[in-house]
């Protein structure tokens, strides 16, 4: 017995040990439940075989057989009560359980002996009997087959008994019947193994599950004792239902007023920031209309007059049937997290220096601008006039402060919705939404009137100015990159016109900044392909009648433009920085000309500020004039007063190394643009050059006779030599001549020449000096190009 129900504990599965009981316990329960209505079934069985065989059967056993069954069957069946009154029936030991398989044990014994004792008696229709009966109850054995034990208690007796008394009946068909009972039997045993099975893998899962979630719940007790994070709960209308003490702590709000709380409406309510908010606000709303979970919704939260910031996550719960049950989720204060964050995202989006927005979030802006305003939006780009040289003279700190005030007034000169951004260095942008060109216009000047008022840093009153290009969206650009391309060629010609003022974007200015490109890509070409020339011009000495100089003047002759103007190249040249190499070749080119000239003649360079500011201009000088074999006292540099903006002390430096090196030093196109006559002072310059613009009108404008009058005076008193530019009449001259000018250039003595014919030039005059050779008798009609 012992031996076979181990083999058939092999074949059951393994319930764990911590288990054990609580199984049992399922096990008796479903014993108890069916127990009754087979226990009834088998009064009735019993009843039916006592009336069958009354007249055929021993009345002893037959007797015998009923009482004792009554007896058991009822002793099982008070036990199955008591049992089931028992309110908490959580825990049943190993003995009691054996108690109950024993009662079923001695019922399965008991009907074993039914058709051992009745059988060999029996005519063909009680056989019939016996065997419907016996296999009734060995198949019951598949309905208690939880208790494993108890349905084999049954079903094996009843079956070795019903096997035995075929085999012993007299009739024909025994040996039949007796395989037919083995079998059908098998067949049982096999449904009732598998039935227990998947009884005790049922029972045992759904035990471990229930433990699971004992261990969930318990850890979550734990963690919200132990965390700043509070659990939250609601009903199905969304209400919140589950308060708990974490919760009321972390919120400060009584339990009262929690509970019932519709929970998006409770937590809108606690919002703060209305902008960082409304997108996690609309995501949690959503998610509750669509029964969808959610994760680490952050959102900005005012909790007694302090700010904090939470992240909100939670997961819709569902009865077994499906139906909604509410939210379920965990609430945390992520406020270090969330500010640590944004000053992250703050620092990468904003400028440090003066907290205005960078360059990046200014695109992002003026990409949102173009997706949301249906209106007209303008873009302003400053770029600040003479900051460089109050940086390089004053030192960076100065430089910074007035950046930051630079700012500050940029900022107040817009309203709150506009955005103003530091693009970089002295660039500044600013976005104005829903304007028209007219108010961008008003801004324009109300920023340069600001930015040029002075400034006081530092205990130093500061003063520069501001040039800004406008472009306005969308009818000057459907995209972000352009409408600031197009502020960016508004703002090239502000400051090519004349700076401190501002410039609306047009459709010409991309065609010439195209042009420009262009032009410039060939430039970088003209050097190699030899395509400059010089031509020269002279500067007449009207004391002496000869050619005291003759100014070089560079040609460009394009491949297919012809003769491009040096108005239009050498600002290009300047931009692109290819002005040292061509300024190189200019020198070298001119000082070569010049040593075949005759007599003492000198030969003017013009010298842009950016070769000024190049380190290698000195030694480019020299080899210049070694090459040559050019005396250095014949060389003139013409330079204009823009190379002192920088404010440099170098500036004055390298004017006296030239100086010392005996080079002489002019200085050009006087009059107009910075026009300081303390530029005079700062440098003992050799030649003053009056600018043409002066000579121009020096006959019909009095004011440009009184300002050339005080250029000449100056000059003398500071022993320069003074050149009138641009001399083209007769009058001109006369007067420039009265004024006390002694050295003239114009087209009424020569326009510039070829090499040929500045060479002739010279020596005829030189031939004719002292003759008094008057300029309207010019030896050479001028043959040159301007
Ligand atoms: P700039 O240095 O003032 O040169 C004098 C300009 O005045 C020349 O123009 C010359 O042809 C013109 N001019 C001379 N006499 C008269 C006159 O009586 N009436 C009029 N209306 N104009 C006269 P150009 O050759 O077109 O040169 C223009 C400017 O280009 C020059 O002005 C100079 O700033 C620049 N430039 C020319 N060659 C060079 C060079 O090799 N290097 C640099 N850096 N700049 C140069
Ligand atoms: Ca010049
Ligand atoms: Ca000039």
């Amino acid at each position: 017995m012992n031996r076979a129900s181990n083999a058939i504990q092999r074949l059951i599965p393994n319930v764990p040990s911590h288990l054990a009981s609580r199984v049992r316990v399922e096990q008796v329960d479903t014993l108890a439940n069916l127990g009754g209505a087979i226990g009834l079934v088998g009064v009735f069985a019993a009843f039916g075989i006592f009336a069958a065989f009354w007249h055929s059967a021993s009345h002893v056993y037959l007797v015998g057989f009923l009482a004792t069954f009554i007896t058991i069957y009822a002793a099982a069946f008070r036990r199955s009560l008591i049992w089931r009154r028992q309110s908490n029936r959580k825990e049943m030991s190993h003995g009691a359980y054996r108690v109950r398989n024993l009662h079923v044990g001695l019922i399965g014994l008991l009907w074993s002996t039914m058709p051992v004792s009745l059988a060999p008696h029996a005519d063909s229709n009680q056989i019939l009997l016996i065997v419907y009966v016996s296999s009734g109850l060995i198949a019951s054995s598949v309905v208690i087959a939880p208790t494993l034990l108890a349905a084999f208690a049954i079903s094996i007796p009843v079956m070795s008994g019903t096997l035995i008394a075929m085999l012993m009946s007299r009739g024909e068909a025994g040996p039949m019947l007796a395989g037919l009972v083995i079998v059908y039997s098998s067949l049982i045993f096999v449904s009732t193994i598998h039935s227990h099975r998947v009884f005790i893998q049922r029972t045992v899962g759904r035990m471990e599950l229930e433990e699971q979630r004992e261990l969930v719940g318990l850890l979550l007790r734990d963690f919200e004792q132990e965390s700043s994070d509070w659990l939250w709960q609601t009903d199905a209308a969304h209400r919140l239902n589950r308060i708990s003490d974490r919760m009321i702590q972390a919120l400060g709000i009584p339990e009262s007023d929690l509970r019932g709380q519709e929970f998006t409406h409770f937590v809108s309510s606690l919002t703060d920031d209305e902008t960082a908010t409304s997108a996690a606000l609309t995501h949690l709303r959503q998610s509750f209309v669509k029964q969808d979970a959610f994760r680490d919704l952050r959102l900005a939260i005012k909790l007694q007059d302090r700010h904090f910031w939470w992240s909100i996550t939670g997961k819709p719960v569902f009865e077994k049937d499906g139906a909604f049950k509410g939210y379920r989720g965990v609430g945390s204060d992520v406020t270090a997290a969330e500010e640590s964050r944004l000053q992250i995202a703050h620092m990468a989006s904003h400028d440090s220096l003066t907290g205005l927005p960078n360059r990046a979030f200014f695109r992002d802006a003026l990409t949102s601008a173009y997706r949301s305003s249906s209106g007209q939006f303008a873009l302003l780009w400053a770029d600040l006039d003479g900051f460089k040289s109050v940086n390089d003279t004053l030192g960076h700190p100065t430089g910074d402060a007035l950046l930051i005030a630079v700012a500050t007034r940029l900022r107040a000169c817009v309203r709150s919705e506009d955005i103003v951004a530091r693009l970089g260095g002295d660039e500044f942008a600013i976005l104005l939404h829903d304007v028209n060109r007219c108010e961008a216009d008003e801004l324009a000047k109300r920023v340069i009137d600001s930015i040029s008022a002075p400034y006081h840093v530092n205990e130093m009153r500061l003063s520069i100015g501001v040039s800004l290009g406008l472009s306005l969206a969308p009818s000057d650009a459907k995209k972000p990159d352009d409408l600031l391309k197009n502020a960016d060629l508004a703002l090239y010609k502000a400051k090519t016109e004349g700076r401190g003022t501002w410039r609306f974007y047009e459709v010409a200015m991309l065609e010439s900044a195209q042009e420009r490109g262009a032009l410039q890509n060939d430039l970088r070409l003209a050097l190699e392909r030899e395509e400059f020339s010089l031509v020269f011009q002279p500067i007449m000495n009207l004391d002496s009648g000869c050619v005291s100089s003759a100014e070089a003047l560079l040609r460009w002759t394009h491949p297919e433009q012809g003769n491009v103007p040096p108005d239009r190249f050498i600002k290009l040249a300047e931009e692109t920085g290819l002005i040292i190499s061509i300024g190189e070749w200019v020198l070298h080119r001119a000082c070569r000309e010049a040593a075949h000239w005759p007599g003492q003649a000198c030969v003017a360079v013009n010298l842009s500020p950016v070769q000024f500011r190049d380190t290698s201009l000195l030694r480019t000088i020299d080899a210049a004039l070694t090459e040559s074999g050019l005396p250095a006292s014949r060389l003139i540099l013409e330079i204009t007063e823009s190379i002192f903006l920088a404010e440099d002390e170098t500036v004055l430096a390298t004017l006296h190394h030239l100086r010392k090196r005996g080079v002489s030093v002019a200085l050009d196109d006087f009059g107009t643009g910075y026009s300081s006559l303390s530029y005079l002072r700062s440098f003992p310059f050799d030649k003053v050059k009056i600018d043409k613009s002066f000579i121009r009108d020096i006959a019909t404008d009095g004011d440009a006779l009184a300002i050339v009058r005080a250029i000449i005076g100056m000059a003398k008193s500071l022993g320069m030599i003074v050149v009138a530019e641009g001399v083209e009449t007769d009058a001109q001259l006369a007067l420039v001549r009265s004024e006390g000018c002694t050295r003239v250039q114009g087209y009424l003595y020569s326009r510039p020449l070829g090499c040929k014919d500045i060479r002739l030039y010279i020596t005829r005059l030189a031939v004719d000096s002292g003759l008094g050779v008057e300029p309207t008798s010019t030896l050479i009609t001028a043959t040159g190009t301007t």
